[in-house]
């Protein structure tokens, strides 16, 4: 259960294995649990906000740690509440020591999200703000950072607050006029509210079609390398990766299952699914294989299809928004005058490595990253993204209402139906189970 409540909380911030440990302690008591295990030159509790000070962690006469203590005072704090951060030496043994003291003091360990939770809500930061920390803490590459961080500044609120600003306003107006349905009056111009529901749509629209690439720049853009048995696609995944992952031979059939290794092509992630050869087989594990390949294909925003010299490129069933790009490999082996016909396709060596950074150009040059540098809200979640389908059905079913001249009041039932979608998403309207399910995802400490 999400539940607002004020007790004070602890858990360590940083994974285990690094020199320093952070643990964080956040609610009303936490500077006072803190001055009953520490000691330094001064009371934590009289200490300036924002400031930092040396001391031990003590039990009693025993020394655990020499440690800093960061102090922060209610609001001006991540949660709100008056928070202290112990940076210790890295030791499991030192944390759980210093977690037993704090719990002896009446601190409960928080749950996953916890801090989040808190700073949710006390209004620190909206529903996306919050999920957009765990992005950028996940995040792995230029793109998904820049992403992450433009959402969580609110970038992504904004643009939601105006569109729901206009939807206010609009319901409001129409609202107003079920007080004078006596004298048949029109407050909300209908021609006006026909523009502004389109552009409306528009924006949900644009934000909508924007998750193909924000999820694919945020989980990193899946590329199915396929092609016949032994063209040398294990070859390239090692090659392009610079991971000896896929097991290479010239028994076709030796990938029987799907690999992934993932690398960063300027700025931007992209996950290498080495996929089994599609061929007819008996073998029942090659067959599963090969249903997975399937599976890889149609779930790639890339394909590069691999051919060698002179045979057929393998047919592959294209969806909308996926791009194939189609190479010639072993082109150390073939007689460069040969082929006329294979122009357009890129020869490669994935053995030497001739034509790979031209095909890892090809490769980025796919991915648009231009909005994700220059702030543009692109959405990333798949929350957000299912919210905004609700949202342009919804806005289609308001906007059809008007032109068969629905009355006022049930049109501005429809806008409100949009209003709650998109507040969805900032989580101005939310339940606790909506909550529980994003929050059991984040870590500990966060
Ligand atoms: P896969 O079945 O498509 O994954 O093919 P592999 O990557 O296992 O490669 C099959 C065989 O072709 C292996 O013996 C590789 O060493 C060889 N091979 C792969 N790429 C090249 C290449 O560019 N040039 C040459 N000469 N051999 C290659």
């Amino acid at each position: 259960m999400i539940t607002d409540s004020h007790d004070t909380i602890a858990a360590p911030a940083t994974a285990t294995g690094g020199a320093i440990a952070l643990i964080r302690v956040s609610g009303p008591h936490a500077l006072v649990c803190c001055d009953r295990i520490f000691k330094g030159s001064v009371r934590l509790a009289d200490a300036h906000p924002n400031t930092i000070h040396y001391g031990h962690i003590v039990d009693g006469e025993r020394e655990i740690d020499d440690v800093l203590m960061s102090v922060f005072r209610a609001p001006h704090s991540y949660t709100g509440e008056d928070s202290a951060e112990i940076s210790v030496h890295g030791s499991r043994y030192i944390v759980a020591e210093v977690l037993r003291l704090l719990s002896r003091c009446g601190v409960r360990m928080a749950a996953p999200g916890e801090f989040t939770v808190r700073a949710f809500l006390a209004g620190k930061m909206d529903l996306s703000q919050a999920e957009a920390v765990a992005d950028m803490i996940a995040a792995d590459s230029k793109a998904a950072h820049a992403l992450a961080s433009t959402q969580m500044k609110g970038g992504y609120s904004s643009s939601l607050h105006e569109l729901r600003q206009q939807l206010l306003d609009a319901a409001a107006l129409l609202e107003l006029e079920l007080d004078f349905s006596e004298e048949d009056v029109e407050f909300a111009d209908r021609t006006q509210l026909a523009a502004m529901l389109d552009n409306i749509s528009a924006e949900v629209q644009r934000l909508a079609s924007s998750f193909h690439t924000g999820n694919a720049l945020k989980e990193g853009v899946a590329v199915a390398i396929v092609g016949k048995p032994n063209v040398g696609k294990s070859t390239l995944l090692n090659r392009l990766t610079g991971e000896e992952r896929a097991i290479t031979s010239e028994i076709a059939g030796t990938t029987r299952d799907t690999i992934e290794e993932s690398c960063d092509i300027d700025g931007v992630r992209f996950r290498f699914i080495d996929t089994a050869g599609i061929r007819e087989t008996d073998d029942k594990l090659e067959r599963m294989g090969i249903e997975r390949t399937r599976k890889a294909i149609a779930d790639a925003r890339i394909i590069v299809s691999i051919n060698e010299s002179g045979t057929e490129a393998e047919s592959v069933d294209i969806k909308e928004g996926q791009t194939v790009i189609e190479v010639i490999n072993k082109s150390d082996l073939a007689d460069v005058n040969s082929d006329m016909t294979e122009n357009d396709r890129l020869r490669i060596s994935a053995l030497t490595g001739d034509g790979i950074e031209e095909l890892r150009m090809r490769l980025r040059a796919v991915i648009d990253t231009d909005g994700a540098y220059t702030g543009e809200t692109i959405v990333t979640n798949s929350r957000h993204f299912d919210a905004l389908q609700r949202a342009s059905a919804s806005l289609t079913a308001a906007r059809s209402a008007l032109d068969s001249g629905l009355s006022g009041e049930l049109l501005s039932e429809e806008l409100r139906e949009v209003l709650n979608i998109l507040g969805e998403i900032t989580g101005e309207v939310t339940s606790d189970d909506i909550l529980q399910n994003i929050f059991s995802r984040f870590c500990i400490g966060k």
